[in-house]
């Protein structure tokens, strides 16, 4: 049992990047006393539903995080689940709180005000919600992480639209809160492989160019902890979160759905009203069907989709039931299907356009990379442990995304009763629940 333990989520690490990482010297003095994993990932294979498990040991059906954005037809830009009051289930955070531990979380997803982090600088996806990006972090964490943290560091925030605008801040409040606060259990987010990942796909020499700069955070993390003397009571999980493939399509089932009287889109382009609606999840999608649609009406959607699925051009591999998708993959949610895309093939949320358009069509880049599919494609998420609470030295082989939490806070001594992932015992050392 560890007195501390420190998270650090490399989004869109692959288990086979590690073989590129083991040569770089921050992941090298992490890996070289490291128990790892490979990981099976909750579907769909995105940020928000797998950092929601990460913290709650629950999948999408009963954590209520069932894509990255909420359903929200009318918007322009759907808002992300940003907020922690959106989720159903407890967090590590609270047991942390009830067990008398300190805690923090920089740019964690799903923890705007959450009540049970002492340092908060939650990631913020929907900026739209709010007059700026003071606002933003006001709204959102306590005063004593928005005093001495938000606003001393908020000029590092890159105001342009880039999607790194986040990277250079996140990096240096993590570093500043784990030297200051010396919490118990900390929670750190970093993007820019994703964003690497997103931009020029999923293999190539841009993987290691990104994993540099996380490599460079984990080495002033390790850095921090030892000139704190904090480094022999710390354990470090590095985890992520999915993988990513390359784009080959875009299937917009909504310009489908529009095409065939289902939906119903204005002159300029704006949702009029609809019977069934797709929201795009990367790789995958959901649809829903409009409150009290008739039985008829909703034969006649499952009848398209039937359709969509036969002909070969949209590239759909399956339309799951809920139920179904519940049962196999603890996906659910406020939609009737989950739409199952070919590896490769984007479910978008476009409301007009072409119903398919293929990489490398006019306008549309070749290499890029995306995720959101079923987690059994693909490079897979990693767990590496090290440090007091762990067991060094193990190949854990391939291990569930919902154990991680109830393993996390065994490593501290504390209990998630509410997680539905098991408790690792073989990666502990002398793990001893506390209840
Ligand atoms: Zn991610």
């Amino acid at each position: 049992m560890a007195d501390k333990l420190l998270v650090v989520s490399v989004d869109a690490m692959h288990y086979d990047d590690i073989a590129i990482a083991r040569e770089m010297p921050g992941f090298a003095r992490i890996l070289a006393q490291a128990s790892v994993a490979e990981v099976e990932g909750v579907y769909p294979s995105l940020t928000y539903p797998n950092h929601a498990a990460q913290i709650t040991g629950c999948p999408p059906a009963t954590s209520g995080v069932y894509n990255n954005t909420q359903f929200q037809p009318w918007a322009r830009r759907p808002e992300w689940f940003w907020d922690s009051r959106l989720l159903q289930v407890p967090t590590i955070f609270a047991a942390a709180r009830a067990g008398g531990l300190t805690t923090a979380a920089v740019q964690w997803p799903v923890t705007a005000n959450e009540p049970d982090v002492d340092w908060l600088v939650p990631e913020i996806a929907s900026p739209q919600v709010f007059a700026g990006l003071e606002d933003q972090y006001r709204q959102t964490t306590n005063t004593q992480s928005f005093e001495r943290y938000v606003l001393p560091n908020i000029s590092l925030i890159h105001n342009d639209g880039r999607k790194g605008r986040y990277l250079d801040m996140v990096d240096e409040v993590s570093a500043q809160i784990l030297r200051n606060e010396r919490p118990d259990l900390m929670f750190v987010h970093l993007t820019a492989l994703d964003f690497a990942r997103h931009a020029e796909g999923a293999h190539g020499p841009h993987v290691e160019r990104a994993l540099r700069r996380v490599d460079a955070a984990l080495s002033t993390f390790l850095d921090i902890l030892e000139q704190t003397g904090e480094r022999d009571r710390t354990s470090i999980a590095v985890v992520s979160d999915h993988g990513h493939l390359d784009v080959e399509q875009v299937t917009n089932l909504n310009v489908v759905l529009a095409e065939r009287g289902f939906l119903r889109v204005s002159s300029t382009g704006e949702l009029i009203d609809y019977d069934a609606y797709c929201l795009g999840g990367g790789l995958s999608g959901q649809i829903f069907l409009a409150d009290g649609i008739t039985p008829e009406r909703r034969a006649q959607v499952a009848q398209l989709l039937a359709e969509i699925e036969a002909d070969p051009r949209y590239r759909i591999e399956k339309f799951w039931t809920a139920e179904q998708a519940r049962s196999d993959y603890g996906l659910d949610g406020p939609f009737t299907w989950v739409v199952e895309s070919e590896p490769g093939v984007t479910v978008a949320s476009a409301l007009t356009g072409r119903p398919v358009v293929v990489a490398g069509d006019e306008g549309v880049p070749l290499k890029r990379g995306s995720h959101g599919h079923a987690p059994r494609h693909g490079g897979q998420p990693v767990l590496i442990v090290t440090g007091p609470a762990f067991t060094a030295g193990l190949d854990l082989g391939r291990r569930n995304m919902l154990d991680q939490a109830p393993t996390f806070a065994a490593a501290l001594g504390l209990a998630m009763p509410t997680a539905q992932g098991t408790v690792m015992s073989d990666a502990l050392v002398g793990s001893q629940v506390r209840v």
